[in-house]
C-alpha cells in the first residue's frame, strides 16, 4: 500500500521543502522507494534535486491540466526518489484549474496511475492555501506540518487546521493529521521548547520526534542544488533520518508514530 504524505504550511520559509527533500532521500536511503511532488510554482524542490525548472519542456503543470501523461513527466535524482518536478507554469495552473470541475482532484487521479510503483509519495505543497495545496491535500493520505519555532511563528496554524477540516468534509474524508514536525529548532534556547510547547497545547498538535536542528549546511545545500542527506556527521541530516525511521516504523510495521508528550 502507497502511503501519500502532504508537507503543507501556508507560511514560507517553514522547511516544508527541505522536509520533502531530506525525507525523501532519507527514505530511499532505507530502500523505500520514493515520490516527491513539487506543488510550487518556484520549483524549489525540482532545483534543489539537482533539476532546473528553467529547462524543463513539461511539469506537474502539464499534468494536473491532463495534457501529458504523468510517467512521462517524472524524473530520477541523485538521491534515488523519483521526481514530478514543477515549473514556472504552474503559477498559471490556479487560474486555469479554477474553471474545471474536478479541479481539487486533478492529482489524486494522476497520482493514482503511477502510484503502485512506490511506497511512499511526499507532496510539497505552496506556501498558500489555494487549489494546489488544496490538491496536495486532496491527494494525501495524512498531512504534516512544519512548524518553525520563533515567536508569531504559528500564526496562520488555526487557519492551515480549517482547511484541513474543510477538506476531510468535502474532498478528503480519509485524510489523517500526523502531527507538526518543529524545524529550525534551537536546542540551546528555551524559547523554541516554549514556543513548540504552546503550539502544540493551543492547537492539540501532536509533534513527531524528533525535532530538526537549524544547521548552516541546509542553507548551503539549497544554494548549491545538492543534497543536503550527504553530509553524514551533518545533525540536521540525522535528524530527518531519525524522522523517515520514525515515520518508516509506523507506515510499515505499524508501530505508533514516535511524538513529544
Ligand atoms: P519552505 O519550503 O517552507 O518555504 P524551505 O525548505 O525552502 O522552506 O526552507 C527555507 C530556508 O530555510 C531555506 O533557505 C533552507 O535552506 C533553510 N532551512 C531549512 N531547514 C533548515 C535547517 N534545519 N537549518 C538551517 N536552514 C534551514
Ligand atoms: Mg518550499
Amino acid at each position: 500500500m502507497t502511503r501519500m504524505l502532504a508537507i503543507a504550511n501556508q507560511k514560507g520559509g517553514v522547511a516544508k521543502t527541505t522536509t520533502v527533500a531530506s525525507l525523501g532521500a532519507a527514505l530511499a536511503d532505507l530502500d523505500v522507494s520514493v515520490l516527491v511532488v513539487d506543488l510550487d510554482p518556484q520549483g524549489c524542490l525540482t532545483f534543489s534535486l539537482g533539476h532546473d525548472p528553467d529547462q524543463l519542456e513539461v511539469s506537474v503543470h502539464d499534468v494536473l491540466l491532463g495534457e501529458e501523461e504523468i510517467a512521462d513527466v517524472l524524473l530520477d535524482t541523485d538521491d534515488n526518489v523519483t521526481l514530478l518536478p514543477a515549473t514556472i507554469d504552474l503559477a498559471g495552473a490556479e487560474a486555469l484549474l479554477l474553471m474545471r470541475p474536478g479541479r481539487e482532484y486533478a492529482l489524486k487521479r494522476a497520482l493514482a496511475e503511477v502510484a503502485e510503483d512506490y511506497d511512499v509519495v511526499l507532496i510539497d505543497c505552496p506556501p498558500s492555501l489555494g487549489v494546489l495545496t488544496l490538491n496536495g491535500l486532496t491527494a494525501a493520505d495524512e498531512v504534516v506540518v512544519p512548524l518553525q519555532c520563533e515567536m508569531l511563528a504559528h500564526r496562520g496554524v488555526g487557519q492551515l487546521l480549517r482547511t484541513v477540516t474543510e477538506v476531510q468534509q468535502i474532498t478528503n474524508p480519509g485524510l489523517t493529521m500526523l502531527g507538526a514536525v518543529a524545524t529550525l529548532y534551537d536546542a540551546r534556547t528555551t524559547h523554541s521548547r516554549d514556543v513548540l510547547s504552546d503550539v502544540s497545547d493551543r492547537y492539540d498538535l501532536p509533534v513527531l520526534e524528533p525535532p530538526i536542528p537549524r544547521t548552516v549546511r541546509f542553507a548551503e545545500a539549497s544554494a548549491s542544488g545538492s543534497s543536503v542527506m550527504r553530509g553524514r556527521k551533518n545533525k540536521g541530516a540525522n535528524a530527518y533520518r531519525e524522522l523517515a525511521e520514525n515515520l518508516w516504523k509506523y507506515w510499515d510495521a505499524g508501530e505508533p508514530v514516535r511524538t513529544s508528550a
